[in-house]
């Protein structure tokens, strides 16, 4: 678990790695993450760039889930409940917990981990709703169960094409639901917010970052108003991550749906 500069969280944690068994030049494991790409949001993924760099050095493509396997560290549930302070955890941001190659019984842990720890604020951000959906199903199955209350779960939602994911985490009961409109690539247009308690809205950032209109982030404040949807804005376009340089003062507004 560590300290993060995103805005709109305060802590990162990552329980769930993909471990390379056995690097051939080397003859060590090397560790890391891995997510496979699955929308436009995706191309300039800054967890690929750290893991290639710094972790186990696979992209994120099918391919590289032959080359390893996941891995859970309990050590990071752990560290959950050691700290007292009530904060915001950011899970899985190196990866996506609904990628649908990491085992349920990795979910189970994961959620279990919030439920021990119900003075902090988890949030969970997907691009696969429709995993999270499916999830809740089967373990409604087995029992029944819903996901801990001190969860805010979020769907990614970058361009027009796919709205749908809203429409998906819409039928999840989930007690918070957000939407990431980050890395906004196009103007959303009209958008249905209902059963959404929270917005948060940014450019891409990085040297090859998409072009960005302010316009379309007033688009997103005004329909946020009107229909009663906490709004934050993270970022405009820069190079760097998390910078409001030029952003008019009328739409920096930083909400959060809940006290914390
Ligand atoms: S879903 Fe997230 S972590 Fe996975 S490839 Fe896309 S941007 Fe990266």
């Amino acid at each position: 678990m560590q300290r993060t500069s995103i805005a709109w969280t305060q802590w990162t944690s990552n329980p769930i790695h993909f471990t390379v068994e056995e690097d051939p030049a080397t003859k060590r494991a090397r560790k890391g993450w891995l997510c496979t790409k699955v929308s436009k949001g995706c191309a300039n993924c800054y967890s690929e760039a750290i893991n290639f760099r710094y972790g186990n050095r696979l992209l994120y493509n099918q391919t590289s889930l032959d080359w390893g396997e996941w891995q859970f560290y309990e050590s990071e549930p752990l560290e959950w409940s050691r700290l007292e302070e009530p904060s915001k955890i950011f899970v899985c941001d190196m990866t996506d917990l609904f990628h649908p190659d990491i085992p349920d019984r990795f979910r189970d842990k994961v959620f279990s981990g919030m439920e021990v720890a119900p003075w902090h604020t988890f949030q969970v951000l997907t691009k696969r709703p429709e995993e999270a959906l499916s999830y809740y199903g089967a373990r409604n199955e087995r029992s029944l169960w819903n996901f801990p209350s001190n969860l805010w779960l979020g769907a990614t939602v970058e361009s027009p094409d796919y709205v749908n994911r809203l429409d998906v985490l819409r039928k999840i009961p989930a007690r918070i639901k957000f939407v990431s409109f980050e890395p906004l690539l196009e103007d959303i247009g009209e958008v249905d917010l209902k059963g959404t308690d929270w917005i948060i809205v940014g450019a891409e950032s990085g040297n090859n970052r998409r072009p960005f209109d302010i316009d379309w982030a007033y688009n997103l404040l005004d329909q946020a108003k009107l229909q009663n949807v906490k709004y934050f804005f993270k970022q405009t376009s820069s190079q760097h991550s998390g910078s409001l340089e030029g952003v008019p003062e009328d739409l920096i507004v930083r909400e959060f749906p809940a006290e914390v």
